[in-house]
C-alpha cells in the first residue's frame, strides 16, 4: 500500500504529495486531470514570489516539481468511492482498488456555469469567475456580476473599488446576500442592481463587449455594453462521491480540522474541496502541505512501521 495516497492532482494535491514524499514515505497521486482548474486559467498574478505566470505553464512546473520526487502519478483515473477497512481503500471508476495507510483528498471544485451562449467562447476573454484573481484585469472598465447571493454581492463590492462601473444581475426579485453586504453595496455610487434579470447571452467579437438579459417582469430584452462578466452563481466542491462516507458541510465541502483531518480516521483533505475559507492556488498549496504533515503525524502515532 501507499503510505500517503493523494486523490486529485491540482495545486493542493501536488503540494501534499511533495510534502509527503520529502518524508521518505511511499507516495502516490491519482487524478483525473493533473493540474486541475489551473489548466483553464490564463494569467495568474497572485502566486506570491511568482509575479506572473500562465495556467498551462504553472501546471508544467507543478508536474516538473512532482517528478523530482519518487511519487507514483496515476493520471486519467477517476475515483468513485473510498472505504475504510484495515487500510483506506480508494476505488477507481474502472474497478481497480488502491490502498493507502493514509489518504489525502484534494479533488477541488468547479464554478457553476450560466450555460448561456457566449459563456464558453469568451472564457478568459472577458468571462471570469474569480474576482480576487481577475478583478485587476478590468481596472477602469465596465463589468457585470451575475448572481446576487453572498459571493455575487461580495464580488460586486470588491470590483467596484477597481473597475469603472458594476452592474449586478439577479435572477430573482431580490438579492440573497446578507443584509450588511446589501447595505454596503447600495452605498456605492458606481453599482447598479438589476433584479428579475435573467442573463440570456454574453456578446463579443474576439472578447466580451456586452451582455443581453431578459427583464422577467416586463418581458423586454435589454443589452448592456461592458467588457467583463463575472459569473458568481456558486462554487461546487467535487465531493459527490464522498456522500455518506465522510462528513461534508451544507455546501458539500469536506469538513477538516486544523491538521487537515476529516471525519474518517487516516483520511485528510486540502484545497477547494474542503471547508477552508477562500479558494485560491496559494491557499490550496498551503492546506496541501498541512494535510501531508497531518497524515505523516497520524502515521507515526497510529501505524506500526
Ligand atoms: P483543483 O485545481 O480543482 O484540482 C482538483 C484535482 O482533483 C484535479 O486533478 C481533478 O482532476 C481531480 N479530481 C476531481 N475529482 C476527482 C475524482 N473523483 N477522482 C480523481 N481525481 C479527481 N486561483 C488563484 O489563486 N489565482 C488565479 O489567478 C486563479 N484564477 C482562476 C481562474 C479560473 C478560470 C478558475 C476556474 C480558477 C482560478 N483560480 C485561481 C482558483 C484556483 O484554480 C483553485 O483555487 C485551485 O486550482 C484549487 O486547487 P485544488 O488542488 O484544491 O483543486
Amino acid at each position: 500500500p501507499f503510505d500517503v495516497l493523494v486523490v486529485g492532482g491540482g495545486p493542493a494535491g501536488a503540494s501534499a504529495a511533495i510534502y509527503a514524499a520529502r518524508k521518505g514515505i511511499r507516495t502516490g497521486i491519482v487524478a483525473e486531470r493533473f493540474g486541475g482548474q489551473v489548466n483553464d486559467t490564463l494569467s495568474i498574478e497572485n502566486i506570491i514570489g511568482t509575479k506572473a505566470t500562465e495556467g498551462p505553464q504553472f501546471v508544467s512546473s507543478l508536474e516538473g516539481h512532482v517528478a523530482d520526487y519518487p511519487i507514483e502519478v496515476m493520471k486519467s483515473q477517476r475515483v468513485s468511492s473510498i472505504v475504510r477497512k484495515e487500510q483506506v481503500e480508494v476505488v477507481l471508476e474502472n474497478g481497480a482498488v488502491l490502498k493507502g495507510k493514509t489518504v489525502i483528498l484534494s479533488t477541488g471544485a468547479r464554478y457553476r456555469q450560466l450555460n448561456v451562449p457566449g459563456e464558453e467562447a469568451f472564457k478568459n476573454k472577458g468571462v471570469a469567475y474569480c474576482p480576487h484573481c481577475d478583478g485587476p484585469i478590468f481596472k477602469g472598465k465596465n463589468v457585470a456580476v451575475v448572481g446576487g447571493g453572498n459571493s455575487g454581492v461580495e464580488a460586486a463590492i470588491d470590483l467596484a473599488g477597481i473597475v469603472n462601473h458594476v452592474t449586478v444581475l439577479q435572477h430573482n426579485d431580490e438579492l440573497k446576500a446578507d443584509q450588511v453586504l446589501q447595505e454596503r453595496l447600495h452605498s456605492l455610487s458606481n453599482v447598479t442592481v438589476l433584479t428579475n434579470a435573467s442573463t440570456q447571452k454574453i456578446t463579443g467579437t474576439d472578447k466580451v463587449n456586452g451582455l443581453t438579459y431578459l427583464d422577467r417582469v416586463t418581458g423586454e430584452v435589454h443589452h448592456i455594453e461592458l467588457e467583463g462578466v463575472f459569473v458568481q452563481i456558486g462554487l461546487l466542491p467535487n465531493t459527490e462521491f464522498l456522500q455518506g462516507t465522510i462528513d461534508l458541510n451544507a455546501h458539500g465541502e469536506i469538513i477538516i480540522d486544523k491538521h487537515g483531518a476529516t471525519s474518517m480516521p487516516g483520511v485528510f483533505a486540502a484545497g477547494d474541496c474542503t471547508d477552508t475559507a477562500y479558494k485560491q492556488i496559494i491557499i490550496s498549496m498551503g492546506t496541501g502541505a498541512t494535510a501531508a504533515l497531518g497524515a505523516f503525524d497520524y502515521m507515526i502515532r497510529n501505524i506500526a512501521p
